[in-house]
């Protein structure tokens, strides 16, 4: 015979809170040893983060130094395609000093594997481009390829982390693979304006027209300079009908 009366186990009807406690105990212990043999640093100062804080301190974080060029259509990132090819916009999140905060989280960024700076950045800059309607209307974002052989040594592409970053705020898709770069280049950092424009000439292509056809694009790269690499992407971009292109850096650096 079946008993009438319903009687629960105790642990389902009233859980005791023990096991819950036991558990943040342990993971907290946990958190602390691998923090202390896999210390968690900020990518900008290299100081200890605290809980919370994600790949930057909150300290770095309030005194980026931003350029708040997306404000101003006239900047100085924006002048250097004119005359050469028709962007819509154009910006760049810090500004790039040598030794700089910035510069150290490209390094980290490009050469420690730390692809989670790039999509910190990436963010950052999102939240300020949401409020300026020149950025904030999008369809597509594109990053600078890289080279096959390069993206199979580094593991990432480094724009396409801030890119992922941007995207993600701004609610707009990442195409990581729209552009593909034709043959693999040195690299422009020892070159001069000339040189580095021909280094690059004629060396992106667009995979695939018909998904690009008249949309407007957020194309993303790490640093620019005298912005040949990204004249030489927009190029390919605009060849296809209807497109307009628009350029978003982490960091614009003088020469
Ligand atoms: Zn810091």
């Amino acid at each position: 015979m079946y008993s009438t009366i319903n009687v629960y186990p105790p642990s389902i009807s009233f859980p005791t809170p023990y096991p819950c406690i036991m558990w943040t105990g342990i993971k907290i212990i946990i958190e602390d040893l691998l923090n202390f043999f896999f210390p968690n640093l900020c990518a900008a100062c290299s100081e200890h983060l605290v809980k919370g804080e994600d790949g930057i301190c909150l300290g770095c974080m309030v005194t980026m130094p931003v350029t708040s060029f997306e404000k101003d259509m006239n900047n100085p990132v924006i002048k250097q395609f004119w005359g050469k090819v028709p962007i819509s916009a154009a910006t760049a999140y810090c500004h790039f000093s040598k030794g700089g905060r910035i510069q150290r989280m490209i390094h980290q960024l490009k050469y420690e594997g730390r692809s989670d700076v790039g999509v910190k950045l990436g963010q950052l800059c999102g939240y300020r481009l949401l409020k300026s309607p020149q950025y904030a209307s999008h369809d597509f974002v594109i990053p600078i390829p890289l080279h096959p052989h390069k993206l199979r040594f580094r593991g990432y592409n480094q724009a396409a982390s801030f890119g992922k970053g941007l995207a993600e705020v701004m609610g707009i898709q990442q195409l990581a693979d729209a552009l593909q770069r034709k043959r693999n280049t040195v690299s422009q950092t020892s070159k001069h304006r000339l040189e580095r424009a021909a280094n690059v000439a004629n060396v992106f292509e667009a995979m695939d027209e018909n998904i690009l056809k008249g949309k407007k694009i957020l194309l993303v790269d790490d640093v620019i300079t005298t912005g040949s690499t990204l004249i030489a992407a927009a190029e390919a971009l605009l060849k296809i009908p209807g497109v307009q292109v628009s350029i978003v850096t982490i960091a614009f650096a003088r020469l």
